[in-house]
């Protein structure tokens, strides 16, 4: 029977992990795979260490990594993408946001000779209005200004072949964005639509500002724009002073009086220092991201585990 491994990063979950196996559990009957679970502990501060160690005593196809402290998301990701070696694997979380219905027909897909079986929300049914307006305006704005498509709704949930977990794991920089990093190294994808689940239980670890640095992280990652945009306000300001001192001076000496109008030279200061201090910033976000890149810390480290061998842990 082939096998598929399932990577499920946990933060602060003890109220899901139970309910989510069990709902895993029942489509095992239904498809010829064997499943191999391997939840990633991000650093949870409730019991989701402790289900996960009692799991992974009583079922030989559960397996745990748990981290020293929280990494994030990503950081758990990638740590189960390395892990694993089956030769299909799947991405999910353990809310049932990412619903286990679906990977039966995933499994088709994927036989039908596709690389990637992705998945894709159909609408934001049950999200506060404004976390799906920005999350929309983030779509819009990414796709505008990076090479990378990245589709609206696209959940992390996805069905890939090893050869496109193996291209995944050769983007080893530290900034990660996987919702880039899975549309970056192409391959065939087909998306599945569903409509919204609300959490099985438990409540979702982002706070507004935690996507909002998440938007960032992906424009700053995946486009150049930003840098583009200032570089082009910069030019074309300084062309706009150039004119516009040219005529002063030629007024001026017409009419032989100076230039009235301090108020409006204080607004042209106060306008170009502020431009400044923006194309200043955008530059030192991406100052920063190479800084990051440079010191090659690890994502995250690993504490414990229930898979003993030494490359792991
Ligand atoms: N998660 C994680 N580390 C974090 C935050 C979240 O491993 O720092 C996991 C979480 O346990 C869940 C998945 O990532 O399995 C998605 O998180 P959540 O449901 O909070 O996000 P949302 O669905 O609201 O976007
Ligand atoms: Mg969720």
């Amino acid at each position: 029977m082939k096998s598929v491994a399932i990577i499920i990063p946990c933060y602060n979950e003890a109220e899901t992990i139970e309910l989510y196996l069990d709902a895993m559990q029942a489509i095992e009957q239904a498809v010829s795979y064997h499943f191999n679970y391997l939840f990633i502990n991000d650093g949870s501060q409730d019991t989701t260490l402790k289900i996960l160690q009692n799991l992974a005593k009583a079922y030989s196809n559960v397996n745990y990594l748990s981290f020293s402290r929280n990494f994030g998301k990503e950081a758990a990701l990638l740590a189960g993408l390395k892990t694993v070696s089956d030769e299909l694997i799947i991405v999910m979380d353990v809310d049932l946001q990412d619903p286990p219905e679906l990977i039966p027909k995933m499994l088709v897909q994927i036989e039908k000779g596709y690389d990637i079986v992705a998945t894709r929300r159909k609408d934001r049914t049950g999200e506060p209005l404004f976390r799906s307006l920005a999350a929309k305006s983030f779509y819009y704005l990414i796709n505008k200004i990076s090479d990378t498509p990245i589709v609206d709704g696209a959940r992390d949930f996805r069905l890939m072949n090893r050869q496109v977990v193996d291209s995944i794991l050769k983007l080893d920089e530290v900034n990660r964005f996987s919702k880039g990093l899975f549309s970056w190294v192409g391959f065939d994808t087909y998306y599945i639509p569903y409509e919204n689940h609300q959490r099985s239980a438990g409540k979702t670890s982002w706070s507004f500002w935690e996507i909002f640095k998440y938007s960032l992280e992906g424009i700053v990652n995946f486009s150049e724009a930003p840098l583009n945009i200032a570089t082009v306000t910069g030019f074309f300001s300084c062309l706009g002073a150039g004119g516009a001192m040219l005529y002063f001076f030629i007024t001026s000496l017409i009419d032989k009086n100076p230039v009235p109008g301090w108020p409006s030279l204080v607004c042209i200061i106060l306008f170009l220092g502020g431009m400044q201090l923006f194309c200043l910033g955008i530059l030192g976000k991406y100052i920063s991201k190479i800084f990051l890149e440079v010191k090659k810390r690890p994502s995250y480290i690993i504490k414990e585990s229930s898979i003993k061998t030494k490359s792991i842990i």
